[in-house]
């Protein structure tokens, strides 16, 4: 989003105000030119090699953005057969799809299978009943916990040895009995540190461990270092320098390659560096509080809409689309949900008056997908804009909708 030398918001030439008349309050707006920007960052960083992306899906899963992702050459990450199907209805074909489950039900394993999808197999048991089921007939990969910390806020860390995700690389041992067992043909291993890693070194340092690792597997074909990369909060946010980033990897990842005596894929899945930053959640400001203690900013939004600032405490920047250049001031702004809700505190915000249009930025991820109907109150609408033209993708939802699943009506 753009301010312009008129000193209003535009996004490709579109008035973000005028789409919260047409479609309604509070508004998810999609930069598709911020998408296809980030893709092209990095697959511009990993030019050398042979590299793929896996959009981790889970971070906006709505079908235009899919559809995008496919249109640009972007495969998917999933991790529920609700994804899977997301990912199928915007046409992506199952071999396309990896599915990195969690401790799910084995039969939503098989199911994937059977839709074609790669699976990162995240646990021993279930790495004992693939083999008992599939055998040598049907490839995986295994994901690893190679036990680093990294990304500095724990709750969104995911490979520390705390962590639930993946098998210890401590196991290594187990693993390869199982592995020699069922005779099972392991194309990948996986990895996925956590979130918000700026530098090189951590994902150097787990490459490492599975590079180290993969010298057990002799019929490797993939390495997936998954996602994490951190994207700009602020602006003049310290962000992953991409091209660095891609020098290194590339360089270790080439030597791997050399001495393991073959050409790899190498993976990614990123999800909040495809599409954090193409995200706003317009909302407009229902009540100004003047309290003594601090003055309140009540918006027509709450942690129903982006639970992200109550749940891991992230920071989304503010903007006052209808007052851009008003004299700062601090607030708490905070949402109309009957719990405690507050985006931001102590925020200097350009002066707030009732009605004003606010923007939380770096909406595009984990935004939508992890609202909820808390309160009883309604999705916003979703609107993607692409190629300078606007379109809503997903209509605010209604009683009706929420009535459907109630079965006492
Ligand atoms: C969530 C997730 C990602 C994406 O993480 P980001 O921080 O959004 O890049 C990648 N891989 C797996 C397995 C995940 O669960």
């Amino acid at each position: 989003m753009q301010l312009t030398d008129q000193n209003t918001y535009t996004i490709q030439g579109i008035d973000p105000v005028q789409l919260t008349e047409q479609y309604g309050s509070p508004l998810y707006v999609y930069d598709g030119a911020t998408i296809r920007r980030k893709a092209a960052e990095l697959m511009h960083a990993f030019a050398g090699i042979n590299m793929k992306i896996k959009y981790a899906c889970k971070a906006n899963t709505n079908l235009a953005v899919l559809r995008l992702m496919r249109e640009i050459g972007v495969e998917l990450d999933v991790v529920s057969p609700g994804e899977f199907e997301m990912g199928k209805l915007a046409g992506y074909e199952g071999n396309q799809i990896t599915f990195t489950p969690s401790g799910v039900p084995f039969e939503e394993v098989r199911a994937a299978v059977e839709a074609g999808a790669i699976v990162n197999v995240d646990s021993i048991p279930l790495l004992e009943w693939f083999g008992q089921t599939y055998g040598n007939t049907k490839p995986c990969l295994i994901r690893i916990k190679p036990n680093v910390a990294a990304g500095g806020n724990a709750k969104i860390m995911t490979a520390h040895a705390d962590s639930k995700f993946g098998i210890s690389v401590l196991l290594l041992d187990q693993i390869l009995e199982v592995v020699k067992k069922y005779s099972i043909r392991i194309i990948g291993l996986h990895q996925h540190t956590g979130s918000d890693i700026k530098d090189a070194e951590p994902f150097l340092k787990v490459a490492d461990i599975l590079f180290e690792t993969a010298k057990h597997f002799p019929d490797l074909e993939i390495i997936d270092l998954g996602g994490g990369f951190k994207v700009s909060y602020l602006p003049g946010d310290a962000v992953t320098d991409m091209e660095l980033l891609g020098n290194k990897i590339s360089e270790r990842f080439n030597t791997f390659c050399k001495e393991y005596g073959r050409d790899l894929q190498l993976w990614f899945e990123p999800g909040k560096f495809l599409v954090s930053e193409s995200g706003h959640l317009f909302v407009t400001v229902t009540v100004v509080k003047e309290d003594p203690a601090r003055n309140f900013v009540h918006v027509d939004s709450g942690l129903n809409h982006l639970i992200r600032p109550m749940m891991y405490g992230s920071y989304h920047h503010i903007l006052n689309v209808s007052n851009p250049s008003g004299e700062l001031k601090p607030y708490n702004v905070v949402g109309y949900i009957c719990e405690t809700d507050t985006f931001a505190s102590d925020r200097q915000l350009p002066e707030v008056k009732q009605g004003d249009i606010l923007a939380f930025a770096n909406a595009g991820a984990y935004g939508l997908t992890m609202s909820s109907n808390y309160n009883t109150r309604f999705r916003p609408a979703e609107v993607l804009i692409d190629n300078g033209k606007a379109r809503m993708v997903r209509r605010r939802e209604t009683m009706e909708d929420l009535l459907k699943t109630q079965t006492d009506l």
